[in-house]
């Protein structure tokens, strides 16, 4: 239900968080204003779970968009599948005393062919993509890529807009996104407009949005030759310690045209833009396979974490992108 004048009192949690809520005198928390409750919200004190926020649901984009604005002192934030929100907040890592969840907006969830672009709400679940058919054949890099991404009830609750908009640097779908030039359609105050992948991602963790604005469809052009999306994960379902998105168009035996992004190299995931010049308009094989891997990778000077050292990233991206290109050029063939 929505409510705009008020908060749904069950999910303005953690009302025990007394050190929180000292914390926040004086900064109003959205529900309590405007509902003028002065009772403390039912909930129990329990560790670990989200500091106080308000919550509505409303049903149209204006009425979100509106609401982002009304209550931009309590730094609100969009809420969409939750996967990544949701523990950040259990974490304490983000702390949005607003919550605008968008699943009752109608518009923003679906799968649309628009000539040569597949069209897809932001709201639409990673699990719709996966199994539906206008995908399989519009852009099956995207299908594959999902396909790496958690583990089924992740998939069940996580959409597209959510994983792009959170541009964690290690996560698929904005590799995606690059490597096919999507462009990214966003609702804000000013009005709406549209952003290429290219200059979406603007850092880990951060994008073009601006604050207050909302990520409501991804166009993806329709690509007419082989795809792969193959990663590097320690365990299947992690996230990838190195990815590969590819696609590949062939004229005959050459490269006509081939697009390549790369994660885990560099602080977002990056277009292998050499790697591309290699192979337009060489023989599609595996040495050129291999000079455009080591092209793509020369210059990169990834930080080595817990997961990998900076040479263990580049030697797997080197690997993992001749692998990606086989596989996308074979598919190219109808080889696969
Ligand atoms: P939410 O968590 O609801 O939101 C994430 C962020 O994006 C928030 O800041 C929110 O405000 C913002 N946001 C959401 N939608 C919009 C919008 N339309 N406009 C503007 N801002 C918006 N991801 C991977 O890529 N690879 C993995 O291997 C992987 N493994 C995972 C394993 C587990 C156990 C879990 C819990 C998650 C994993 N994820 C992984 C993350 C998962 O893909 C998330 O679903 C996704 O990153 C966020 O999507 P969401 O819809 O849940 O967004």
């Amino acid at each position: 239900m929505y409510q705009h004048a008020g908060v749904i009192p069950g999910l303005v949690h953690m009302a025990g968080d007394q050190s929180r809520r000292q914390h926040r005198k004086g900064r109003p928390v959205a529900g309590r204003r405007a509902t003028g409750r002065t009772e403390e919200p039912r909930t129990q004190e329990v560790a670990v779970k989200p500091p106080p926020f308000a919550y509505a649901a409303p049903a149209t984009l204006d009425e979100a968009v509106g609401l982002l604005a009304e209550h931009a002192e309590a730094e609100p934030r969009v809420l969409a599948g939750g996967q990544s929100l949701i523990p950040l907040m259990n974490f304490r890592l983000a702390k949005p005393g607003y919550l605008v969840d968008l699943r009752n907006i109608a518009g923003l969830s679906g799968i649309r062919r628009e000539g040569d672009t597949l069209v897809i709400g932001a709201m639409t679940r990673m699990s719709e993509l996966e199994r539906s058919p206008e995908v399989a054949v519009a852009a099956p890099l995207l299908a594959e890529a999902i396909g790496w991404i958690a583990h089924t009830p992740v998939r069940n609750r996580g959409t597209i807009g959510g994983s792009l908009a959170h541009a964690d640097p290690a996560a698929e779908l904005p590799a995606v996104a690059l490597a096919a030039d999507a462009e990214l359609a966003a609702a804000g105050p000013a009005g709406s407009r549209r952003i290429r992948a290219t200059e979406f991602f603007t850092g880990p963790f951060s994008t073009a949005l601006a604050p207050g604005e909302i990520l409501t469809e991804i166009r993806l052009p329709v690509w007419p030759g082989g795809h792969a999306f193959v990663e590097f994960a320690r365990t299947h379902g992690n996230f990838a310690v190195v990815g590969v998105a590819a696609l590949i168009e062939l004229d005959g035996g050459r490269v006509r045209r081939a697009a390549l992004a790369l994660t885990g190299v560099a602080p977002t995931p990056i277009r292998a833009t050499a790697a591309e010049q290699v192979l337009t308009g060489a023989a599609a094989d595996a040495a050129t396979a291999g000079r455009a891997a080591d092209a793509a990778v020369a210059g990169q000077s990834p930080a080595g974490d817990l997961h990998a050292s900076a040479q263990m990233r580049l030697d797997l991206a080197r690997a993992y992108l001749r692998r990606g290109i086989a596989v996308a050029v074979s598919r190219a063939r109808n080889e696969r």
